[in-house]
Order: structure tokens, then sequence, then C-alpha cells
């Protein structure tokens, strides 16, 4: 069933856990995550990211019909989540499509002008009844690897203010994590985690989720962390499975691509939402 991030993240603080977030720029994707989901009785998010479509992998009017689709016949509740939005006219257009959540990304802007827009996207959101992330701090770039230092991350009272003058219903901290490959192993800031935790009252998302050890997720989410965002290592596996197989007819291809996904999500779920 199709629900808002509010709804999910509402049930990631009752049981103490985290959503799993993930991308899903084609239908192999989405069957892949919402099979395991429903596998493991757990709610999930499936997202469709801005740079996606910069990328040439799926057009957003295209796929949205689609994931909203899969949303409502799913037999566990799902959000249709628009990831990090950078422009608030592509966020309308989200909006009018159907996302059940939005992620406005002004990271790369000075905290006055994502002040602004973020507010801009909350009102917005709030016409259609659907939810608002926003970040405040930067997890670097959106692809490929960042060697972000500590400047950049989440500083808690300037969390705390912009939670409360912009209205949104989760915030993304940067504490270590980095979107992409990691080449050598994140080393989390946790207490910041902590600290930013008890000043805020709204859900904290982690980006940059894949690659992070398994003791690492469990610590962050135990410190408060209610959705993580993954994806890279769950595409990184499909592609190692096929790569250097020969294959006759494409669908076999894509149908193994689909259970090495599935398994990859299963196993990050198991983290996530125990
Ligand atoms: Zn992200």
């Amino acid at each position: 069933m199709l629900v808002s991030l509010k709804e999910i993240l509402k049930i990631a603080e009752a049981k103490n856990c985290a959503i799993g977030s993930f991308n899903t720029p084609n239908f192999e994707s989405m069957q892949a995550v919402i099979s395991a989901a429903e596998e493991r009785k757990c709610p999930v998010i499936i997202m469709h990211a801005q740079v996606h479509e910069e990328m040439g992998l799926c057009k957003m009017e295209e796929i949205a019909p689609i994931m909203l689709f899969m949303a409502e016949r799913a037999s566990v509740p799902v959000c249709v989540h628009l990831d990090h939005g950078t422009d608030l006219d592509y966020i309308s257009c989200g909006l009018e499509l159907g996302f059940t959540s939005v992620m406005y990304d002004g990271s790369a802007l000075d905290i006055k002008e994502n002040y602004a827009n973020t507010c801009i996207a909350v009102e917005l959101a709030s016409r259609y009844g659907a939810s608002v992330e926003a970040e405040v701090g930067s997890m670097g770039a959106r692809e490929g690897c960042s060697e972000a230092g500590e400047s950049i991350y989440t500083d808690p009272d300037t969390a705390l203010w912009f939670v409360k003058e912009t209205g949104i219903d989760a915030l993304a901290c940067a504490f270590g994590t980095a979107h992409g490959m990691y080449l050598t192993e994140p080393k989390l800031d946790f207490e910041r985690v902590s600290k930013i935790k008890s000043m805020i009252d709204v859900p904290m998302v982690m980006h940059g989720g894949s690659g992070v050890s398994p003791e690492d997720y469990r610590e962050v989410i135990q410190r408060g962390i209610r959705k993580i965002n993954y994806y890279t290592y769950m595409a990184k596996a499909a592609a190692e499975a096929i790569s250097g197989k020969s294959y006759s007819q494409f669908h076999d291809a894509v149908n193994d691509a689909v259970s090495v996904m599935k398994a990859d999500v299963t196993k990050a779920i198991n983290i996530f939402c125990k």
C-alpha cells in the first residue's frame, strides 16, 4: 500500500529500526526491492533520483506511474520518494505525478538559500499531503567518491533551527558517509548522530548507506537513524553477477540480475528492520 514518508517513519520510530530506502531506476530494481520487502514483511521506500534522469537512466514521468502502481499493489507499506530534487520545478512535477514524499536537496547552496527553497518545497508538498526531507551539511557529490572533511558535517544547532523553521518531516544528516563507492572504510561520527537526535523532533536520514559495515548500521540505528538510502552496492552486485557470463537471451540476464539484487536488498533489510 502507498504511504507517505511521515507515516512510514512513524513505524520505524515505533520499532526503533530504519526503513531501507532504495533507488529504483528501472522495473527490475523495483521488482527486486518490493519482493524482498514483501517476503520480509517490512515497509520499504522506493526512490527516483533526479540525477538518474540527468544520467539518462529513466525519465521521471515514465517511471513514476510504474513506481506508484507497484507500491499500491504491494502487501507492505511503500513510500514513493523523489530523491535529491535539486530544483523546485522538478519537485513540483514529482508531486503532480503522485510522489508521496520528496527530498529537496539544497546542500550545495548556502544555508539561507537552502532554508528559503526548503520552505517553498514544504509549502508545495503540503498541497498534496506529501512529506519533505531536506539536508543540512553535505554528503558531498551525489555520485562518485568524495573526500568530505568534518567541516561539512551537520552542525547540531543549525539542524535544530532548520527543522523548527522549515517544518520538514525528515532531516538528512552528514556525519561521515558519502555517496557512491567507498575507497577506504568510512569512519562515522556517532556522537554527532546522538547529539542531533537529542535536539530535533523529526526522524534522521543517512545517505551513502551502501558499503557501511553491519555493526555501524546497527550503531547509527540505535542512535536514531530512521531511513537509510542504499543503492550503489545493490547495483554493483547485479553487474558483477551477469558480467563475464554468456547469455543467449537478454531476459535470462535480467532474471539473474533481479535475483541478485533481491538477495542484496534482503540482506540490507535484515540489518535495518529487525
Ligand atoms: Zn543521497
